[in-house]
């Protein structure tokens, strides 16, 4: 469903994706674990078009997602194409990322009704509907700021849901949370994973990545130099980097 074919991305003279090659079927989830700087973030960036790669190839659903190298030429697609296409991947980030001055139920709304021009009503009866499915139906009138950590977290997952995506990122959502907060996202994000979304997570959570993760991706410096399922590739690492670096978690 996502394939990224040879991505390379360079910031000045830091080559920060050296070809990145990558598969993600439709309903998996994918769990990339690497250290801080292996290009992570900058790979799901670039998956979400919020950066541009400057070779290889990306597409989510068999389309290009709004920009593509042709020929060693950046073509980029009209804005209409390209909003459409961004819209149709979620993404969570590390910070939560709302907008304080919307109520929670507003902040659910937002993109629905004015990416997808979805009637007020509706996107209002659906928002509360998947803010029931992350279990905080009833702070949909809060600010956010009145929330825990941990429920800012999964009201942003609301909002990713809400604009009915195909594929969901998610950029080390726990890591800016008290650890009594981590479990609660992790547990909305394993329910969405049993939901049959499918998922690209960056997460240091070795645990949850055992339980949740169809395949895992280790990345290092830029390349994946490991992947396999979790309970292959994670028991018996074949390289003492992935080996060094899982026993830091544990
Ligand atoms: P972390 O685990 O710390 O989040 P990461 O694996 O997500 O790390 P990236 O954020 O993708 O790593 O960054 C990889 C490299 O790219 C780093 O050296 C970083 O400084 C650099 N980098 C990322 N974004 C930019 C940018 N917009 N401009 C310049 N350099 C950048
Ligand atoms: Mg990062």
């Amino acid at each position: 469903f996502v394939i990224c074919r040879d991505v390379r991305k360079s910031f000045g003279s830091n080559e920060v994706l050296r070809g990145i090659s990558l598969e993600v079927k439709k309903g998996e989830v994918v769990v990339i674990l690497g250290p801080s700087g292996s290009g992570k973030s900058t790979l799901l960036r670039c998956i979400n078009h919020l950066e541009t790669m400057d070779s290889g190839m990306i597409t989510v659903g068999g389309e290009a997602i709004g920009y593509e190298m042709r020929n060693g030429e950046l073509w980029e697609a009209p804005y209409p194409v390209v909003a459409k296409q961004r819209s149709r991947i979620g993404m969570v980030f590390q910070a939560f990322n709302l907008f304080p001055h919307l109520t929670v139920l507003e902040n659910v709304m937002l993109f629905p009704v004015s990416v997808h021009h979805v009637p007020k009503d509706e996107a209002k009866k659906k928002a509360l509907e998947i803010l029931d499915r992350v279990g905080l139906a009833d702070k949909a009138n809060e600010y956010p700021r009145r929330l825990s950590g941990g429920q800012q977290q999964r009201v942003s997952i609301a909002r990713a849901l809400a604009i009915e995506p195909e594929l969901l990122l998610f950029d080390e959502p726990t890591s800016a949370l008290d650890p009594e907060l981590v479990g609660e996202v992790l547990q909305t994000m394993k329910s969405l994973a049993e939901q049959g979304y499918t998922m690209i997570i960056v997460t240091h959570e070795i645990p949850f990545t055992r339980e949740v993760a169809d395949r895992v991706v280790f990345m290092a410096d830029g390349v994946v130099v490991e992947e396999g399922a979790p309970d292959d590739v994670m028991v018996n690492p074949k390289t003492d980097r992935f080996r060094t670096f899982l026993s830091r978690y544990l």
